[in-house]
């Protein structure tokens, strides 16, 4: 009984990992912790119905469950498991009720202590972690089920020797944790999958629909362009001076646009050349100081290190003009922008520092998504193609933010050449 007991609770316990496997991409709302609560709490609430009964204690996987929630659907999907099982465990009554609670109450908080750290990790390591925090549980659940078997003396007969059957259980109790989450993380693995595979096809249908746009576009643009040149060649003044070159200001952003979108289409890095970071950056805030000091903001850029990469110094520019514009934008009137540039283990690692408006970690996970904006008469490109080209040339870039304090955003390249892609 007491096996056919405990492999009946390892089906019940993998089962809402099969409902997520089976519809999980199907209904947005499986990642609410409401229904993660929910489902894991009914998979407990049955493991404990389904257990095996003997020294007035339920021998059951209710911790699996419970410490999967927290870890994987936060501190409320952790709790509404909880309280399920409260429940579920006072309707059942029995003389160790008071155990019970404890022993519930305790397996909670140590998954609870550990749900933030633990949601950073991924994959194995995750798992890993998973586990190392559910023996704690079990260990907990153990040492009472010992000193019951203890305190009891076995006064009723048991169809198992005690001791061996504790063992036992701790061991399916992590085998039953361990299947548990690596079919789950399998199922993060395809929803990443296939997101990205989304996204991948979002930037081809884009580059295709770009690359013709712009060009059509492009040429009756230039001729607009030259005739409003031509115009305010010999209108000097008054209104219609004015309204010519709001006219040409707007043409201006509108080609700004399609550059942008035109990287998009051509990704690849052409023109190789070895060249002064440093430099670069001087250019670059020279370049950008009109726009700054429109709103009283002033570049601190002390670069004087010379370092040297081997790239496309026009898609780097294109990518740094683009983080920094956002950093200018960002910022309060007055303030400063501050750009240090570093040497660090064979990269260049750029940081832009601004002291603007910042971002919350929400607003961080979807910065460089295409499209994603969240200004008045923003595009959603620029970090989009900054985000590319910085890969392109293998380097990385990362923003760290805090909404109110400002943003950090750190470029590293390598310094040597990179002709793959
Ligand atoms: P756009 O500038 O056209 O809005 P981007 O792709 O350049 O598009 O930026 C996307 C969004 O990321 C911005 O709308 C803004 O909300 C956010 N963002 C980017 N850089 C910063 C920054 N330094 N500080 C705060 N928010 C930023
Ligand atoms: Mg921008």
């Amino acid at each position: 009984m007491f096996l056919e007991k405990l492999f009946l609770n390892v089906l019940i316990v993998l089962a809402p990992v099969l409902v997520y496997t089976a519809f999980g991409d199907r209904w947005q709302h499986f990642k609410s912790p409401y229904v993660i609560g929910l489902l894991y709490g009914i998979s407990s609430s049955l493991c404990l119905i389904f257990s095996y009964y003997a020294l007035d204690l339920y021998w059951d996987l209710r911790y699996v469950p419970l410490v999967i929630s927290t870890m994987y659907g936060g501190p409320l999907a952790g709790f509404i498991n909880y309280l399920m099982i409260l429940a579920t465990r006072t309707y059942l009554g029995g003389n160790a009720i008071l155990f019970g609670y404890i022993s519930i109450t305790l397996a909670f908080l140590v998954p609870l202590l550990f749900a933030k750290k633990i949601g950073r990790l991924t994959g194995r390591r995750r798992i890993r972690a998973v586990i190392l925090v559910s023996v704690i549980p079990s260990i907990v659940m153990l040492l009472i089920l010992i000193s019951f078997t203890l305190l009891k003396q076995v006064e009723k007969p048991l169809d198992f020797e005690p001791i061996r059957a504790i063992l036992f259980f701790g061991l399916i109790q992590t085998i039953g944790t361990w299947l548990s989450c690596t079919l789950q993380e399998f199922n993060f693995e395809r929803a990443i999958m296939k997101e990205e595979i989304q996204r991948a096809e979002k930037l081809k249908i884009l580059g295709e629909v770009a690359a013709s746009i712009a060009h059509e576009i492009r040429n009756p643009l230039t001729v607009v362009q030259g005739f409003l040149q031509l115009m305010s060649a010999t209108i000097v003044e008054g209104k219609n001076r004015i309204f010519l070159q709001f006219a040409l200001d707007e043409i201006a952003r509108a080609e700004a646009i399609i550059n942008d979108y035109l990287n998009f289409s051509k990704p690849k890095l052409t023109k190789y050349e070895k060249f002064s970071l440093s430099d670069l950056i001087e250019n670059i805030t020279s370049l950008l100081t009109p726009l700054a000091s429109y709103k009283g903001i002033q570049f601190d850029s002390g670069v004087e290190e010379q370092i040297y990469v081997h790239t496309d110094r026009g898609q780097l520019q294109q990518a740094l003009v683009n983080v920094i514009k956002n950093a200018v934008e960002a910022s309060m009137e007055k303030a400063v922008v501050q750009i240090k540039l570093e040497l660090k283990d064979d990269q260049a690692e750029i940081k832009i520092i601004d002291k603007g408006k910042g971002m919350t970690p929400d607003e961080i996970q979807r910065i460089g998504t295409l499209f994603y904006t969240t200004k008045e008469s923003g595009t959603g490109l620029g970090t989009s193609v900054a985000v590319r080209i910085i890969e392109a040339m293998k380097g990385r870039i990362i923003y760290e933010s805090e909404k109110g304090i400002g943003t950090v955003c750190t470029i590293s390249l390598p310094l040597e050449l990179q002709n793959s892609l």
